[in-house]
């Protein structure tokens, strides 16, 4: 009898791919576990074992397998079907989930690598444009491959200008099969033998009293080595003596110090942090905490819909110890990791080691480490705080998911495929392992609210801020009376500009928020009118006056700023609109004792960006923080005595059938970091339109209302919940080509599913990196079966596909969450 495999590819291929297999291999092999395989002319990949058959495949010859790399399952019987109900219900590949599910160091291929060559100084003008791109990618990414490095100069054939890098020696070129998995080394140091006797130590110090750095690293040993045992880590001596890694270096070479390493986990538990108990909850959250035990105890996933700073945290920690009691694993899903150092120090107050972090910051060997402890259902990983990839980590028994600030957007993943909800995927993991999962949030989501509404999911609640502190006092401030009456400081209503002044005369803190990064989203002659836009895309070039450059916030293009308009010629390039730079540079003449900070995008790349800045405003050391809207995300401040909105129009008015819910979220989460503790905090909405509905929601925390008024708005339009949407992305460089695909993709839909059809329509930003785009959205009834409705469109993609003109034309599924 002959043996077969069907295997995983971690590619966007439709069907599972057979091999064949030895009998010995039949036997040993269990869905899960990795096998290297041939596919097409050269390539090898790493593939998921899923079956073990004896059906021969009818298409074609199955190859054999080249070898197996695993001696035991790394991905589970859950996560497998798991993986299955995402690709199904998201419109994606299981390859594709594979290949976002694991950590790459788990992806061995043989394909080529570029790399940078760090051993060389390239002269950046004597490279081409194409080449150019290649290497300035390779300063933000660590590798590309050769097809990645074909995308980014938009050519088929990449490997003319790779030559041409190569002999420029600004890239290297690496060819391997290899595993990308390397435990850390830590470096520690330790006296050297010579030494260790109290007589050669009293020597030596005495030698050492001419050289004073050397002597201070000595006496620092001491110090740290001072009744523990412990080993020191160089980078520990470094700190505690001041002394330099040349000073050290130096004692090493003399033999005083001697060097030795450890083999370590990356991701550790930070020891700095003290070990407290759990606090005893207060009456609200009591009720709220067993209102959600009862709602467990039913098997309902449920709601915690609790105001800010009331203590839902509290909540969760409770419900987490309850689980690890019972010795199960525990998953804390937040929508931005970065932004949860925080919570993440405050988890390991409880719970100290047992937490884990899954973190998308993380380099690959970091996220390798929380996989392996997880599969090995280690101790240090009983919980894990992760972004939504963390839901695809080898959880073998879980007993709880915690979904923070459930509404927030960032839990679903936009690029690339699967384009899955991670509270949504979250919800049917818990059902895979039968385990309890709550989702929190002072602003649910309409689509959470309406399941609680209908009984579905259970609901538990805490309507008043932890210490009885009253809920902000919100203030509107019209911006067209301000003006008419010129009272406007730049930006600022005097409204606005006195609250700050005696918020900061009272030793107080302010939160400005403004939704724009950069100095002005527009640079506009008024001569002429124009206005430079990004060659690759459709949008205006944003203006950043620190660099003083425009940019393009979709594809990065920059070039410098011009002096006079490029059309007329005309020195009368003038801004419009403002951004987080401009509120920044404006605060500095406003209140020049204030010490303003700005948080976004631009100010918070790389790793520890965001924890800088973050305990700097916590130290106080801060004393105006503006920001874009990072600054909500849960975010426990102590003294802020004022938060200002500097203009809450740019939300209310984007083009999106969410926008009211998301500015309501918004601004109640924004709002929500004033006064926290102690005293009442004072919030300042500046806006064109203070009569808008949503903004009076939001300062009347008029959630419920703002639920019906939305829900109505969203029957009207056949919008979810009641209704489901799946939203079709066209995209190709070729403008009539992508017309006429998208036409004929809406019309045979349209002969399906008639009315529901909308589109072919452009989006507000119709081409992005030189891609144009196109839009069809179909909504779909609640009484029309969601997986027979994407059985047609599948149907369709396949007649589509088979089109010759069409082949190059890229379509993308976004289901629900569009
Ligand atoms: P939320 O998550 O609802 O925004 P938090 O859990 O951050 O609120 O709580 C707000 C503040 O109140 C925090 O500083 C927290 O330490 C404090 N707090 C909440 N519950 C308690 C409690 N039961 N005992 C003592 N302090 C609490
Ligand atoms: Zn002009
Ligand atoms: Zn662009």
């Amino acid at each position: 009898m002959q043996h077969f495999v069907n295997v995983i590819l971690p590619i966007p291929l439709a069907k599972l791919f057979t091999y064949s297999i030895s009998e010995a291999e039949a036997t040993f092999l269990k869905p899960g576990m990795r096998v290297a395989v041939p596919f097409g002319k050269s390539k090898i990949y790493t593939a998921l074992v899923n079956d073990i058959h004896n059906n021969a495949p009818a298409a074609y010859k199955a190859k054999e397998i080249h070898q197996i790399l695993d001696d035991r399952p790394i991905v589970n019987e859950i996560q497998l079907q798991h993986w299955r109900w995402i690709a199904d219900y998201y419109m994606a590949t299981l390859g594709e989930v594979f290949k976002s599910a694991v950590p790459s160091a788990f992806l061995l291929e043989s394909e080529t690598l570029i790399l940078k060559n760090h051993a060389y100084d390239v002269d950046e003008n004597t490279l081409q444009d194409d080449e150019f791109l290649v290497f300035e990618a390779l300063q933000h990414q660590t590798s590309l491959k050769v097809h990645e490095v074909a995308a980014i100069i938009d050519k088929k054939n990449a490997l003319p200008v790779l030559n041409r890098l190569l002999e420029k020696n600004a890239i290297l070129i690496k060819e391997e099969i290899f595993e990308q998995y390397r435990p850390k080394l830590v470096r520690y140091v330790k006296l050297g033998k010579e030494y260790l006797s109290e007589d050669r130590l009293a020597l030596l110090l005495q030698d050492l009293t001419r050289a004073p750095k050397q002597s201070q690293v000595v006496l620092s040993l001491f110090q740290l080595q001072a009744g523990n045992l412990k080993p020191i880590k160089v980078d520990d001596l470094e700190k505690m003596s001041g002394g330099s890694k040349a000073v050290i270096k130096s004692l090493i070479k003399k033999e005083i110090l001697e060097e030795y390493f450890i083999q370590t986990d990356r991701v550790n538990y930070d020891e700095g942090v003290e070990n407290i108990s759990i606090k005893a909850l207060n009456e609200y959250q009591k009720k709220a905490f067993e209102d959600i035990s009862e709602n467990f105890e039913k098997g309902k996933v449920t709601l915690l819909h609790g105001v800010t700073s009331s203590g839902k945290t509290e909540v969760y920690v409770k419900l987490i110890e309850q689980c690890l009691r019972s010795g199960k694993q525990a998953l804390y899903l937040l929508p931005e990791i970065a932004l949860t150092t925080q919570l993440i120090v405050r988890l390991q107050e409880y719970f100290g080691e047992k937490v884990s972090v899954y973190h998308s910051k993380y380099n690959v060997q970091e996220r390798v480490e929380v996989w392996k402890n997880v599969a090995l259902k280690k101790d240090k990983a009983q919980i894990v705080i992760g972004a939504r990839s963390a839901l695809f980590l080898p959880f073998s028994d879980l007993g709880l998911i915690v979904v923070d600030e459930e509404h927030e957007s960032s839990y679903k993943q936009f690029d690339p495929a699967p384009r899955y909800h991670a509270r949504d995927a979250a919800i049917v993991l818990a059902t895979l392992h039968k385990c309890n999962i709550l989702l929190g949030s002072a602003t649910p989501s309409i689509e959470t609210y309406f399941n609680v509404q209908t009984g579905k999911y259970g609901y538990a609640e805490i309507s008043r801020r932890y210490g009885d502190v009253l809920l902000p006092d919100m203030e509107l401030v019209d911006l067209k009376e301000e003006t008419r009456k010129r009272k406007m400081k730049g930006h600022f209503s005097e409204r606005l500009f006195n609250e700050i002044g005696e918020t900061l005369e009272a030793g107080e803190q302010v939160i400005l928020f403004q939704n724009r990064r950069g100095f002005a989203p527009v640079v506009e002659c008024t001569t002429c009118g124009h206005s430079p836009q990004c060659p690759n895309c459709d949008v205006s070039l944003t203006y950043h006056e620190y660099k003083k450059q425009l940019r393009c916030h979709y594809c990065g293009h920059h070039i410098a700023l011009p002096e006079s308009c490029p059309a007329c010629g005309s020195q009368t390039l003038d801004t419009k609109g403002f951004g987080t730079e401009q509120v920044e540079k404006e605060l500095e003449t406003l209140f020049p004792k204030a010490k303003a900070w700005r948080m976004d995008l631009d100010t918070t790349r790389g790793k520890f960006g965001y924890e800088k800045i973050i305990n700097a405003f916590e130290q106080q050391e801060i004393d105006i923080l503006v920001g874009t809207q990072m600054l909500t995300k849960g975010l426990d401040f102590r003294n802020v005595g004022l938060v200002g909105i500097m203009n809450a129009d740019t939300l209310l008015y984007f083009p999106d059938y969410r926008a009211h819910e998301r500015s309501f979220q918004l601004l109640t989460q924004v709002a929500g970091r004033a006064g926290r503790t102690k005293k009442r905090g004072k919030v300042i909405i500046q806006s064109y339109n203070p009569y808008h509905q949503i903004l009076k929601q939001v300062t009347t925390s008029s959630y419920e209302e703002m639920f019906k008024e939305q829900l109505y708005e969203r029957e009207q339009f056949k919008y979810p919940p009641n209704n489901r949407i799946i939203k079709l992305t066209f995209k190709h460089k070729d403008y009539n080509k992508l017309n006429e695909a998208s036409e004929w993709f809406a019309q045979a839909l349209r002969n399906v599913f008639g009315q529901g059809v909308l589109g072919p329509e452009y989006p507000p930003v119709a081409r992005i990196r030189n891609q144009y785009l196109k839009n069809i959205i179909i909504k779909i009834p609640k009484k029309q079966s969601m997986s027979k409705t994407k059985n047609s469109i599948k149907r369709i993609s396949n007649s589509f596909n088979a089109i010759a003109q069409f082949q190059s034309v890229r379509i993308i599924y976004n289901v629900d969450h569009i």
